[in-house]
């Protein structure tokens, strides 16, 4: 959807420049502009609840959080009042409420579906899903120099208004009026710089694309935040002789219980009436279906859950009956709403597992000199038993909205293509079985913070980058604290 003509060029690298080696086939969706991905992002924002913080130890598929939703909670405000998020305080538990300007309507056919659901299931929610989306502007996105969202739907293209959250149009701008800010674009970051004698690291080593001259530089505090996989990959560069197998890498679990959301399974349905009704402008938002799955008790043969994003719109015109899709005919069967059509997909949890890993090659490196990062992450049974699931039940929801031509599909997409990696450096309790404490700091390394995917314990159901952007909150505030009393 976000890969077209008008992105590809600025907005996604090419695998023939920055080569990885797939053991499994995995794709590696990556963007290295300044902003990252926060331009090409999706901007879904729903809260993790309590239930996906406390599951992997209930029901015995992974080790437990060092921190639970109440610890997050003030943070997720933060961010949610920074960056602007729309939606609605719906009292659902599996999805917590925050910080929210005004949601975008539903249309009528996404309302009707939705009061089918309340209808026929008294545990299951079609709300609106909680967006990066600035429907109302408050005194602090101004100040950013942003403005309200005009629902164009060009989001993909990098908004000109600032009406979707990416670094571009909020965070740095806003770091960069402290003075303190420098931004240095075509570095390739290639290690932390450890010292044996201080116990800490002192800096990173870079390289410049373009010379390829090397430079080293120093600082107190590191904060690492290259997309899970690329944190995963500078750490287990960043050898010495303390830490041969990658910084904090005594237990060798980094790289390992790669996790990432399952997007395999959609379906796509017809509905008859509601000839005489449309909607205002280009929604950029989805409804959601809040995951009812294994809440409080394990109600499935597979564990974990899913959330379902859905929507309703009208297809242009008559222009299915048209052979040619050129000339004034088809211009004018399509200046025509046709038919309603709606569909439905699913956000999967996976389970974090240590065979789903990534390694670093041992004989092939990038044009800078880096070793390949080798992916081997897969799907499991209990995946496709979620899929099974998901079709299942969304076609008898749909079908009982009174939906028909229903169309099921598991497109069987490798992983990587689901865009949300996680895992390989992820929190803990125990040194022995994680690689960061509760505050993203190395066990081992206490001077060095991982923020981004890479510190998930486990994936929830929930689109994570809020989570990231509340726990890089949460310990850039600590290490600030820690600093000031001279602990770091
Ligand atoms: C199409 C699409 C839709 C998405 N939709 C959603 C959504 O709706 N909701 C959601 O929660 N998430 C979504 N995501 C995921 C989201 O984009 C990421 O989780 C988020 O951007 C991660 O932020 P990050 O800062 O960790 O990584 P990135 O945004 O990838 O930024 C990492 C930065 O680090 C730089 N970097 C990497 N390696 C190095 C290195 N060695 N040296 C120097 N710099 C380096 C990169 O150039 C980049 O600028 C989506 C992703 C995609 C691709």
């Amino acid at each position: 959807m976000h890969f077209r003509e008008t992105t590809q060029r600025i907005f996604f690298i090419k695998d023939k420049d920055h080569p990885y080696v797939q053991e499994k086939p995995f794709d590696w969706i990556r963007g290295y502009q300044v902003g990252g991905k926060s331009l090409i992002w999706g901007r879904a924002c729903q809260r993790w609840s309590r239930f996906e913080f406390t599951a992997p130890p209930r029901y015995d598929y992974g080790i437990e959080w060092p921190i639970g939703y109440e610890d997050i909670a003030p943070w997720y405000s933060h961010v949610e009042k920074f960056i602007g998020v729309c939606g609605n305080k719906d009292g659902i538990e599996a999805m917590p409420d925050g910080e929210f300007m005004p949601p975008f309507d539903l249309n009528c056919v996404e309302e009707h579906i939705q009061q089918k659901i309340k209808e026929n299931y008294k545990d299951r929610y079609l709300v609106h899903a909680r967006w990066a989306q600035l429907t109302q502007p408050g005194e602090i996105h101004l100040q950013q120099g942003r403005g309200k969202c005009q629902a164009r739907n060009l989001c993909m293209r990098g908004c000109p208004f600032g009406g979707y959250f990416s670094s571009v149009s909020s965070t740095l701008p806003w770091a960069k009026k402290t003075g303190n800010l420098t931004v240095r674009p075509f570095s390739v970051v290639h290690s932390i710089i450890y010292d044996g004698q201080k116990k800490n690291a002192i800096g990173v080593r870079v390289i410049d694309t373009n010379t390829k001259k090397i430079t080293d530089y120093f600082a107190r505090i590191i904060f690492l935040n290259a997309s899970a996989l690329n944190s995963n990959l500078i750490l287990l560069n960043s050898v010495s002789s303390r830490f041969p197998g990658g910084i904090g890498n005594d237990n060798g679990l980094l790289g390992k219980y790669v996790c990432f959301h399952n997007y395999r399974a959609s379906i796509n349905a017809a509905i008859d009436g509601f000839q005489d009704k449309y909607y205002y402008g280009r929604n950029p938002t989805e409804p959601i279906l809040a995951n009812y799955r294994n809440l409080k008790k394990q109600d499935t043969d597979f564990i974990g859950g899913f959330t379902t994003f859905m929507g309703a719109r009208r297809e242009p015109g008559a222009t299915e009956k048209l052979t040619e899709e050129i000339g004034g005919a088809y211009k004018d069967a399509m200046s025509e709403p046709g038919e309603w059509k709606t569909y439905m997909y699913m956000q999967g949890e996976t389970i974090p597992k240590e065979k789903n890993h990534v390694r670093l090659s041992k004989d092939e490196k990038d044009q800078w000199g880096v070793p390949l990062l080798i992916t081997s992450v897969g799907y499991d049974d209990n995946d496709e038993k979620m899929i099974k699931d998901f079709l299942e039940q969304s076609t008898l929801m749909l079908e009982s909205a009174g939906c028909k031509n229903i169309q099921r599909e598991d497109n069987k997409q490798p992983p990587g293509l689901d865009i949300h990696e996680m895992g390989g450096c992820r929190m803990g309790k125990d040194p022995d079985t994680s690689l960061l404490n509760k505050w993203n700091q190395l066990h081992l390394c206490k001077n060095v913070f991982v923020t981004d995917g890479a510190c998930m314990t486990s994936t929830g159901n929930q689109s994570p980058s809020i989570l990231y952007m509340a726990l890089t909150a949460r310990a850039a505030n600590f290490a600030v604290a820690e600093m000031k009393k001279g602990n770091l």
